[in-house]
């Protein structure tokens, strides 16, 4: 079974899809790990981001692996680049580019197949896995993500106003949601999940009963 949990950053989508797959004992993938591998190996080989050829070139012979929570690219470790800021900035552009989309979106589909997995990003349920048999879509008023994001980075011992963080999710939001192909929207057949009032912990347990009553009725 696939169940697919799409939305923006700072919706707990990542720690929800982690904890709801380990309940149910089921693979997680990670999609966005995948995206921002490409950006950080793009960064290494000083690959300009918008060089829409090479970026794309690189995408697709490029294969990214994963192995006990730690994420490689062309078999390295690229686990600690993935979150930087110079990394997140990246993949928010390299997400627009059409061959790697479908680059990873074909590897995406391999990793999947026959699998009992949770699948996590912004187009599973609508791109990737349009079969899913389940399908959440997180969202999490604005100001609510980015303090999300400050307490996380704050926890991380960094410290960043909170307006910037603001801007740059909106930013990276609006290029979510514009793109041409694979935009950020909820597939028709979605649950949509408001995350704003609700602790993790909660969320989980509402997501992990609505697949287990999937799971009995199949
Ligand atoms: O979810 P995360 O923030 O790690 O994703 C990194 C970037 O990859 C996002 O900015 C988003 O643009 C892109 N992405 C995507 N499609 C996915 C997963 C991530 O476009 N399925």
């Amino acid at each position: 079974m696939i169940v697919t949990i799409d939305g923006p950053a700072g919706t707990g989508k990542s720690t929800t899809a982690r904890q709801l797959a380990n309940r149910l004992g089921f693979e997680y993938l990670d999609t966005g790990a995948m995206y921002r591998a490409v950006a950080a190996e793009c960064l290494r080989r000083s690959i300009d981001p918008m060089d829409t050829a090479s970026v794309g070139q690189l995408a697709q012979s490029l294969t990214i692996t994963f192995d006990e929570g730690r994420t490689f690219a062309a078999g390295r470790d690229v686990t600690g680049e993935l979150r930087t800021a110079e990394t997140t900035q990246a993949a928010s552009l390299i997400a627009q580019n059409p061959d790697v989309r479908s680059a990873l979106i074909d590897a995406q589909r391999r990793i999947a197949d026959e699998r009992h997995i949770v699948c996590e990003g912004r187009d599973q349920g609508t791109v990737a896995f349009p079969h899913a048999a389940c399908k959440f879509f997180l969202t999490a008023d604005p100001e609510v993500r980015a303090l999300r994001r400050q307490q996380e980075l704050a926890s991380q011992g960094t410290d960043v106003p909170l307006a910037k963080l603001l801007a740059e999710q909106t930013a990276r939001d609006q290029r979510d949601e514009n793109r041409e192909i694979a935009p950020l929207i909820p597939a028709p057949d979605a649950q949509i999940i408001d995350t704003t009032a609700s602790d993790i912990e909660e969320v989980v347990t509402r997501l992990e009963a609505i697949v287990r009553s999937k799971l009995e009725s199949a």
